[in-house]
């Protein structure tokens, strides 16, 4: 396995503390990887300034080639990707595999494509005796710092606009899980010139804090907690720095009576649970009108019984583990606080299990909309279910959160579902489904979910910089 960090065209290990990267599955040590030190945070930002300087000149085709020949490289080494995500993360291999890996290397064509297809305003004599034009340059130096719950996945839609639009990158995977992006190293440093992209391996008070600090960073781009992208807005504030957050989420999920329940409980079973619910879109926050509640909580009962986790043969697994004891933890202490309000019933779940750091799919029941489960991102297998009687009930509850991120809307009447998500101030409505995601279409939240769009042509955009350029005639 890879544990070496790349600055600029050198593999070295880490300089300062050794990190220990647990199994989830089990709990055991992987490995350690050692951190690194803040001259080598240095000397990959110095190198990521001098590449700029050339690559930031290169052609959208040349950089497509570069984009295209990663995705071929990846997908040629589909299977040791997925089965070191799956180790790392404690993800069922057949969802590293067959779901995110092909996601991953379409992400990479997608920006080879989008890159070159760029569309401006028009140039033209807006002063008379001179022409304007507009352009779309690269921003420069991008810190991008990544979270556990998708890492590879992260890295792709992070690296795919920001190489593509001209920059270059200091990457940082999460310190739980840097072993895939320690393997992409390998093939960033054969694909790409030197110092394009850089990854410097470590935690985010130590290595992140002094990269996003950095003078020489021009952007920093994360996908993280509430918490830490507030830090990236103080360290930003320093030097000015473009921000691209994407941060926590609490999915709410309207159910009017007319809509199909075996429907809305396939889709549950999968969108709110898929990950081990570790995923800031999932489907956690359910709102079901009074006539489908009590069948719904019934039928997702028993459907969320039967999800398949921990089983020794993985390929009959359906979801993982929680990524670490301390959120597997935190799981568990949201669901031991709603245990204890009167009005709330766990209908199935509600426990560790006594292998790694594991937790039962868990269906919360009578929730109510001040209950701290319907309010907080929990980030595990956890569901809340609240009936509603009206839908501006169900719109001013599903508003009514500090999260931005994604919803859905579940009905047969196409007139109700326009109406519903056209009053919805989520960065994605979903109608008759949850969870989709495809490499054409944004990604990215309102409020404190954040902002900036992952994937599509708008986070081209966002890795971009509007330019004017004036020429007087004559
Ligand atoms: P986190 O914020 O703790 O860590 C994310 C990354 O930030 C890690 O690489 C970490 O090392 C780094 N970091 C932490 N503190 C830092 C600091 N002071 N300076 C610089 N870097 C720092 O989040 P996490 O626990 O890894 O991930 C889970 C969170 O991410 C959840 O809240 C989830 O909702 C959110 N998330 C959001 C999206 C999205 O697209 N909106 C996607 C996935 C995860």
């Amino acid at each position: 396995m890879d544990t070496q960090l790349l600055i600029g065209s050198a593999f070295e290990a880490g300089q300062e503390a050794r990190e220990q990267i647990l199994n989830p599955r089990t709990g055991g040590l992987i490995l350690e990887v050692p951190e690194a030190s803040t001259a080598q945070v240095d000397r990959a930002v110095a190198a990521a300034r001098k590449a700029f300087e050339t690559w930031s000149r290169t052609t959208p085709a040349e950089r497509a080639a570069a984009l295209l020949r990663i995705a071929d490289r990846v997908e040629a080494e589909a299977d040791a990707f997925a089965a070191l995500e799956a180790l790392n993360c404690g993800k069922p291999i057949n969802a590293a595999r067959n779901d995110e890996i092909p996601a991953i290397v379409d992400c990479y064509r997608f920006f080879a494509g989008a890159v070159r297809c760029q569309h401006g305003a028009v140039a033209g004599e807006y002063l008379a005796g001179h022409t304007s034009m507009i352009r779309r340059d690269p921003i420069g130096v991008v810190a991008s710092i990544a979270p556990w719950n998708y890492p590879l996945m992260m890295m792709a839609w992070k690296l795919g606009p920001a190489i593509g639009g001209g920059n270059t990158v200091v990457f940082k995977p999460s310190e739980q899980t840097p072993l895939t992006a320690l393997k992409m190293a390998r093939i960033l440093a054969e694909e790409l010139p030197e110092g394009v992209v850089s990854i410097v391996a470590g935690r985010g008070q130590t290595v992140g804090n002094y990269l996003i600090n950095h003078p020489q960073v021009d952007m920093i781009s994360l996908t993280g907690d509430v918490a830490t992208g507030k830090k990236m807005l103080d360290a930003a504030a320093k030097t000015v720095k473009r921000t691209h957050l994407e941060l926590g989420g609490k999915a709410p999920v309207i159910v009017f009576d007319d809509a199909d329940v075996a429907e809305v409980v396939d889709g549950l079973r999968a969108f709110g649970y898929y990950n081990a619910g570790q995923d800031c879109t999932a489907a956690c926050r359910i709102y079901a009108g009074k006539k489908v509640y009590d069948r719904l909580v019934a039928d997702l009962t028993s459907a969320v019984s039967t999800i398949a986790l921990g089983n020794e043969d993985d390929s009959t697994n359906e979801i993982g583990p929680l990524i670490s004891l301390r959120q597997r933890d935190r799981v568990a202490s949201f669901v031991n606080r709603a245990r204890e309000v009167n009005h709330i019933e766990i209908t199935t779940g509600g426990e560790v299990m006594d292998q790694g750091f594991y937790y039962r799919p868990t269906v919360i029941a009578g929730a109510k909309q001040e209950d701290e489960i319907v309010r907080r991102e929990v980030f595990g297998p956890v569901v809340s279910i609240t009936p509603f009687s009206d839908v501006d009930t169900a719109v001013q509850w599903a508003n009514d959160s500090d999260y931005g991120l994604a919803s859905s809307v579940w009905t047969k009447d196409v007139g109700r579902a326009m109406a519903t998500a056209a009053r919805l101030r989520y960065g994605c409505t979903w109608i008759n489904t949850h969870f989709m995601l495809t490499n054409e279409m944004p990604h990215g939240g309102l409020k404190q979910s954040g902002y900036g769009k992952d994937m599509s042509a708008y986070a081209l955009e966002d890795y971009t910089v509007v330019r004017h350029v004036m020429i007087k005639h004559g």
